[in-house]
């Protein structure tokens, strides 16, 4: 997800069209970041700003950047705070699921375990948003890992035994790449044009990486 965290975005001099993974990927090999893959964080941050602090005119396409503030002419304090809001109360502010995502989660669930690995703090909103998007049969093969740091998910990743990784943060899928694992960048405007690595830009495209009709079959 965006953020206004200080570190900044780190800018490749590769900027060569992302390209899309082409072979088909297992299952259980691959973990999911959450705010801005799974759930829409992009669309709370806009609609949050409007109707909390009165900030109405803003676009997704103008979040160009991870850091927010740096893109939009918003103060950081109404940023950070717009952030805590999300959050704290990932269901009571409204975060949505991308189009596709719950489903393409579910039927992932059915033939693997699922896990995310999100960079927040505190997992409980996370754990909320799940148990209200998914039944508990699917739910039950949802793992949630909360690491707290954008930078140390590759030991979270090699922890859970996987070696696919769907994330929206361009710096975090250039460090697992540099570290031997194989990050998908989900495309938003905040990473485009930003890397050379592999991309998604929707469920649709998500879902196609699997091969349903084996691992389906097998089940
Ligand atoms: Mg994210």
């Amino acid at each position: 997800m965006p953020s206004s965290a200080s570190n900044p975005g780190h800018q490749s001099s590769l900027t060569a069209r992302p390209r899309p993974p082409v072979k088909k990927i297992h299952p259980g090999s691959v973990g999911f970041d959450f705010d801005g893959v799974v759930a829409d964080i992009g669309e709370a941050f806009i609609r949050l700003a409007c109707e909390n602090h009165g900030h109405c005119s803003i676009s997704i396409e103008e979040i160009s950047s991870f850091q927010v503030e740096h893109c939009i002419d918003i103060p950081r304090k109404i940023v950070e705070s717009i952030f805590d809001d999300i959050l704290q109360d990932s269901l009571g502010v409204g975060l949505k699921p991308m189009a596709g995502a719950v489903e393409t989660l579910v039927r992932l669930s059915r033939v693997a375990d699922v896990t995310i690995i999100t960079a927040r703090p505190d997992i409980g909103p996370v754990q909320d948003w799940f148990d209200f998007y998914c039944t508990p049969r699917s739910r039950g093969h949802i793992r949630l890992v909360a690491t707290g740091d954008h930078d140390n998910k590759e030991t979270f990743i090699r922890q859970c035994g996987l070696q696919h990784f769907i994330d929206d943060r361009t710096l975090t899928c250039l460090q697992l790449a540099e570290a031997g694992l194989s990050p998908i960048v989900y495309t938003q405007p905040w990473n485009r044009n930003q890397h050379h690595l592999p991309s998604v830009a929707d469920w649709d495209e998500i879902s196609g990486l699997f091969d349903f009709s084996a691992a389906e079959g097998q089940g």
